[in-house]
């Protein structure tokens, strides 16, 4: 009885929103490229050393794999990416959420943690190294193939100022991982909880809300001195943002966001008020919703293929772009290479599946699906 209420649930929270008729519209946005996370493998080594776990829990798999991509992991991804045609003889592309900027770890040290600075992507990618040398060159590269398009996942995937108040009290955990290059963990030593250090819109005190202002124009701007023109789409890292951002996104050229279906929205010092967002609603600040409809995570679930599958036939049986999350941790090798090449190999196994199983798929990028979207203006 459980499972078929289940069954019916997930099929339930498709229904409402806008369609896209009978097409079958394949949308892979991909989070987190340009951030940091765990530094190296000697760094990961050292961390777990001083009593930090990367092991047990699905989420652990992001500290023990995830890490800035390499000249590799992308020259992988395109490879698997531009193998896959669509019934229009376009490539299988990735919406590439990305962050532009992480701190500057060494100028915060000297300032003895009294302030906050940033780097842009192109400063930790040199500090990175060769196997890192490439990744401007290669995302350029991508774009311009139509393999990769980018859009806005914040400044950097951390929430700054929560940060800030953990090094100025001296917390343990965070110096911990500071030395060793890592900011955005959930866990500290012995898995003393954090909070949800990657949020960076999520509002600790109500204060904070300026700062954040400023996060969302400078990153934007620094989004659009990296790639030549403006993001049209913000995909809030983790989900919380407050919606007195919109107004900042849309000035920027934010034209769609995307929204959890019941989005909890931080008030600060505690407070929030739930929202709810379906498939191209729009706000006041006329941004249009998009919802993600499952996800394909090879790293860190089960039998990736089977579920990310079932979400896009729920998906198309309702009308829906099948919009899914598929994480950099999948194609990250710097740490680990078995994981870029199980998420690279599963990559081409589902991609092959979908194409046996929908022969007139049509891979789009959530811009293309958005616009598609207006255009249609269908109510399902
Ligand atoms: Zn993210």
């Amino acid at each position: 009885m459980k499972n078929l209420i289940n069954k019916a649930m997930r099929n339930l929270v498709n229904i409402p929103g806008k369609g896209v008729g009978k097409r079958k519209i394949l949308v892979i946005e991909s989070d987190d490229w340009g951030s940091t996370r765990t530094r190296s493998r000697k760094d990961r080594d050292a961390l777990e050393k001083a009593g930090f776990k990367f092991e047990g829990y699905p989420y652990y798999q992001f500290n023990r794999y995830d890490t800035l991509e390499t000249n590799s992991d992308l020259e992988g991804l395109f490879e698997v990416l531009s193998n896959h045609k669509d019934i229009r003889g376009n490539s299988a592309v990735f919406t590439l959420v990305s962050n532009v900027a992480n701190p500057n770890f060494e100028r915060i040290k000297k300032n003895g943690y009294s302030e906050y600075l940033w780097e842009p992507l192109s400063d930790t990618l040199e500090k990175y190294g060769e196997k890192h040398n490439r990744v401007y060159a290669l995302h350029k590269e991508g774009f311009a193939k139509k393999l990769i398009y980018p859009v806005f996942h914040g400044r950097e995937h951390l929430n700054v100022q929560k940060w800030l108040r953990y090094l100025q009290q001296g917390n343990k955990s965070v110096l911990t991982e500071f030395e060793y290059g890592s900011c955005n963990y959930y866990l500290g030593i012995d898995n003393v909880p954090l909070g949800n250090m990657p949020a960076a819109f999520d509002l600790e005190f109500a204060s904070d809300l300026e700062y954040q202002h400023s996060v969302i124009k400078s990153g934007l701007d620094e989004f659009e001195r990296l790639w030549g023109f403006k993001s049209k789409y913000f995909v809030p890292p983790n989900g919380p943002y407050n919606s007195s951002l919109d107004k900042y996104l849309a000035e920027s050229g934010v034209r769609y966001i995307l929204g959890e279906r019941v989005q909890n929205e931080p008030q600060g010092d505690g407070r929030f008020i739930t929202r709810q967002h379906w498939i191209g609603n729009k706000n006041k600040q006329n941004l249009t919703y998009l919802n993600r409809f499952g996800f394909f995570e090879p790293s860190y679930i089960d039998n990736p293929i089977e579920h990310a599958l079932l979400a896009v036939e729920r998906a198309f049986r309702w009308n829906k772009p099948a919009i899914l999350s598929s994480h950099r941790v999948n194609y990250c090798g710097y740490i680990s290479p078995q994981n870029r090449d199980n998420g690279l190999h599963k990559l081409d196994e589902f991609l092959s599946r979908i194409k046996k199983r929908w022969s007139d798929v049509e891979f789009m990028t959530s811009i293309e699906v958005g616009d598609l979207l207006k255009r249609n203006n269908i109510d399902e």
